[in-house]
């Protein structure tokens, strides 16, 4: 508790424990820094170990292992009758898994004797020689925390459409994960990375899904190819799409919910269904924190920062999804505060490139992606060059009988460095990282066209694309 460590002045003061805080907190700890990590939860971990991250994949993952149960035969698995599915089992599940990893997070908070300061922070202004005051408030009681510089990674939080609250029927990331059993059936609003992982895990649970996304396409950030395609994907596996979709109203029924609509062709439409998840964005978490107090200026509502993660207040850093520019990322918000860190240490860094930061969206099937889609690659005034193999040619793909999706490279056709690479597909989440290295590298498609990939591999897919680019594909 602050008031027990009444002179104290720590180097660092990080207000937030999410994956941007603790993650800034160790590494400030492994540079020999006194560091004070305050958060408002009683359980460190923030929105990603405990209403995102971490809790959807564990949900995937039983999806996963769900679907293939149903098709057991098909792997030779007979006499284990009609599977049933226990969601008061996936649920334990899944809490298990947070609570693990919130006592791993106690281990590594003592072993680098971080002092965990529990309670709401608050900024008060400048520092005053050098020093700055946070308030931290825990159930009434006040206190401070002093430092000599503080890295504000408060997060954010699920935003809401006009008028709406959250309840037991029209959710948010955080309802949605404890609901009692599966919908019968779910609205998504909002297609985005949140709206259409909820969507895939669902359908695969049984629920009836319906999305409905503004824009004219779901995965919006994505190369066109990978929404179209998943898109297809999606309406195969009988989830309803609806892109152009705008929402008009979203009304409580005896039965559920009801959400009225206007369609791509300006028609008005309704849904009925029994729950409706609200996935339209996430606002930052930066009012009443004392922001007005310091020179820190906001970008709407986000923090913004200099390569250094640095606010326009001297002593002041932010990190994670209240910083404006930048993805609201798990691993962009951890590197974010390596990067404030070794500021403040002194040490060397590199900036975040934000074409260098690879995004992950874990529906069925998977995608992974970074760098430049084709579009992004021509607007930059590259010319391009595409090369695409799809999984059905990948020996691996057929032994785990996942054969949807293609691995895209886009390359630039002068010099052959490879701009982007965008991946739908089985494990696409974890073959980005050779992608997100080569980038880092800046590799070309010659260079990669001749590094040995082992066999029988998903990754053979990725040396294929390579190929691909010069019309050199093995295997396709
Ligand atoms: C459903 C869902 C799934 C997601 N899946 C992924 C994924 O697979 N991969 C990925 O990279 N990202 C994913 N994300 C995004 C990821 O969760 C966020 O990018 C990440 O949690 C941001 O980290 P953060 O540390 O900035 O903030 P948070 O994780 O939100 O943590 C902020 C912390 O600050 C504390 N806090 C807030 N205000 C105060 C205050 N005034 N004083 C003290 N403490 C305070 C909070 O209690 C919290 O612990 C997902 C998000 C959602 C909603």
């Amino acid at each position: 508790m602050a008031d027990t460590i009444p002179n104290t002045i720590f180097d660092v003061a990080v207000i937030g424990g999410g994956p941007a805080g603790y993650t800034a907190a160790i590494r400030g700890a492994e540079y020999g820094l006194k560091v004070a990590l305050i958060d408002a939860s009683p359980r460190l971990g923030g929105t990603c170990l405990h209403v995102g991250c971490i809790p959807t994949k564990a949900l995937l993952f039983n999806a996963e292992i769900w679907d293939h149960l149903k098709h057991a035969d098909e792997f030779g698995i007979g006499g284990i009758g009609t599977p049933t599915l226990d969601w008061a089992a996936v649920l334990r599940r899944k809490d298990s898994i947070i609570t693990r990893h919130v006592k791993g997070l106690e281990f590594l908070m003592k072993k680098h004797k971080i002092t965990v300061v529990p309670g709401f922070a608050c900024l008060t202004g400048p520092a005053q020689n050098g020093i700055h005051t946070v308030d931290v408030t825990v159930n009434g009681a006040a206190s401070q925390v002093q430092a000599k510089n503080v890295i504000v990674a408060t997060g954010s939080e699920a935003k809401m459409l006009p008028g709406l609250k959250a309840d037991d029927r029209i959710l948010t990331n955080i309802e949605i994960l404890s609901l009692a059993a599966p919908p019968k059936s779910l609205v998504v609003i909002g297609a985005g990375a949140v709206g259409v992982e909820f969507a895939s895990i669902f359908q695969s649970f049984g629920t009836e899904v319906t999305i409905l996304e503004f824009l004219p396409r779901i995965v919006p950030v994505e190369d066109e190819e990978i929404s179209k395609e998943l898109t297809r994907l999606f309406k195969k596996r009988g989830i309803d799409v609806n892109t152009g979709a705008r929402v008009e109203k979203v009304e409580k029924t005896d039965a559920g919910v009801k959400v009225t609509y206007t369609d791509a062709n300006g028609k008005t439409q309704v849904k009925e269904a029994e729950k409706v998840l609200v996935g339209v964005g996430r606002a930052g978490l930066t009012a009443n924190i004392g922001i007005e107090k310091t020179k820190i200026e906001l970008e709407r509502g986000l923090v913004k920062v200099n390569e250094a993660q640095e606010t326009a207040e001297p002593g002041i850093f932010a990190i994670g999804d209240i910083v404006s520019g930048l993805p609201q990322l798990a691993h962009v918000g951890a590197m974010a505060g390596m990067v404030a860190m070794a500021k403040i240490a002194g040490r060397p860094f590199r900036p975040i490139r934000r074409d260098r930061i690879p995004g992950c969206t874990y529906t069925e099937p998977q995608i992974g992606s970074v760098g430049l889609t084709e579009a992004q690659a021509k607007e930059k005034g590259h010319t391009v060059k595409v090369g695409k193999f799809p999984f059905a040619g990948n020996s691996k793909a057929t032994i785990v009988g996942s054969h949807d999706g293609f691995v895209k490279i886009v390359a630039d056709a002068q010099y052959g460095e490879i701009l982007g690479v965008h991946i739908l597909g089985p494990q696409a989440t974890e073959l980005i990282a050779e992608a997100v290295a080569v980038l880092e590298l800046e590799g070309t498609v010659e260079e990669m066209m001749s590094t040995i990939h082992a066999h029988p591999t998903l990754t053979e897919s990725m040396l294929d694309a390579y190929a691909a680019v010069n019309g050199m594909a093995i295997n396709a």
